[in-house]
């Protein structure tokens, strides 16, 4: 039945997009990862504005398509906003392990 639909890319949902800007910043994802990923933050601002870090994202995303290196203060700042976001998301599953 679903022989005629064309291939897609995979589609992440947004935690796994979080986790793979650390890869993105230090440019350790392949060409197909970082499509997905830019495709993501594209189409889903509101994730990234509600974690905050939408312009520090933009930032390092445009910096990476034009092959700049972004600046080591946006690094920096987009790192320890996203390890809180781990500490966050940590808690959630431990609280959801507990609750199994
Ligand atoms: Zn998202």
């Amino acid at each position: 039945m679903s022989a005629t639909e064309p291939p897609e890319k995979p589609q992440l949902d947004c935690r796994e997009v979080l986790e793979e800007v650390y890869l993105y910043l230090d440019a350790e994802c392949s060409d197909v990862r970082r499509e997905v990923i830019r495709d993501h933050l594209d189409e889903c601002s509101p994730c990234l504005s509600e974690y905050g870090i939408e312009q520090e994202v933009r930032t390092i995303v445009h910096r990476c398509c034009s092959q700049e290196k972004a600046p080591d203060e946006v690094k920096e700042r987009l790192r320890r906003k996203l390890s809180a976001i781990e500490q966050v998301s940590d808690l959630f599953s431990e609280t959801a392990e507990r609750e199994r």
